[in-house]
């Protein structure tokens, strides 16, 4: 399996100068078997530039095929569909899975609605595509990629998260995850236990979540609804036992040297006995599993 990040960031894009080595998009990651199958997890910003891209393959020639995964229908996971290039080229197949019951189609089509979008319709991708909710305890079988998916806590709402497997590596997506309590979700440690990557998002740091999570811009703002801290990914990491963490999903204010500063503050907490990679995702970066 490969895995590419075009977007890292929560909330919304971040263009700030100090925030770009890390990126400023907004949750979009490409994945893909060992036969090329496209996965794509959340349609953030990044995913327009994913969708350009792709125009230099089979999706540019209209004979592609890509299945994009959604967490949950925030704006910050669903706002760069309308501009996924590939979806305007006839022939294509877009497969969209996400939770939200019966409404999933409706709440992407209403993003098109002409109060917020020029595009007015589903019916102008000229692409075929479909929408389906994901059923409890639902498996999906993507070329060589099996995924599964629970049901994770997240302030007021769920989001989705995923566990995608091809042979022996598993990779663990946890886009937004809240800890109620302090206490590590047993939802999410299923998930990530024994993956080889855990994507895990880390939007506050250790102070922001002990001075009840207080959200954007500073103190007055209102507060951001259940996310997790860096501290709490790597203990979540420790304890499901997993080789390496990506942080992800960071706070738009969160300059790069900062993200560095909380993952070394990280590091040296665990010590160098334990074997746990902490590193964060970056957009443009990849790995293989
Ligand atoms: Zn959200």
């Amino acid at each position: 399996m490969r895995v590419r990040f075009w977007g890292v960031r929560g909330a919304f894009a971040s263009t700030q100068a100090d925030t770009l080595r890390v990126g400023g998009n907004t949750p979009c990651v490409e994945v893909r078997d060992k036969n090329d199958e496209l996965v794509i997890l959340d349609a953030g910003h990044g995913l327009y530039w994913l969708g350009k891209q792709l125009l230099t393959g089979p999706l540019g020639r209209g004979k592609g095929r890509v299945t994009l995964l959604l967490s949950h229908t925030h704006w910050d996971h669903i706002q760069g569909f309308p501009f996924f290039v590939p979806a305007f080229l006839p022939g294509n197949n877009v497969v969209v899975w996400g939770p939200g019951g019966e409404q999933l189609h409706a709440v992407l089509a209403g993003q098109l609605d002409p109060t917020y979008s020029p595009l007015v319709s589903m019916d102008n991708f000229a692409a075929k595509i479909e929408v389906n909710e994901l059923a409890a305890g639902q498996q999906l079988t993507l070329g060589k990629l099996t995924v599964r998916h629970a049901m994770l806590e997240n302030g007021e709402h769920h989001t989705v998260g995923y566990r995608i497997r091809e042979g022996q590596h598993s990779l663990a997506y946890l886009p937004e995850v809240h800890h109620p309590g302090g206490q590590l979700s047993a939802t999410a440690l299923e998930l990530a236990r024994g993956c080889d990557v855990l994507i895990h998002e880390t939007y506050y740091s250790p102070a922001q979540l002990a001075a009840g999570g207080v959200s954007l811009g500073g103190p007055s703002a209102p507060p951001a609804s259940g996310h997790s801290s860096f501290t709490q990914a790597v203990d979540l990491a420790l304890a499901a036992g997993v080789k390496r963490l990506l942080c992800f999903y960071h706070h738009p204010d969160r300059p790069d040297a900062e993200v560095e500063a909380l993952m070394q503050a990280e590091r040296e907490r665990i010590g160098s006995k334990v074997e746990l990679e902490i590193d964060t995702a970056r957009e443009g970066a990849e790995f293989e599993l």
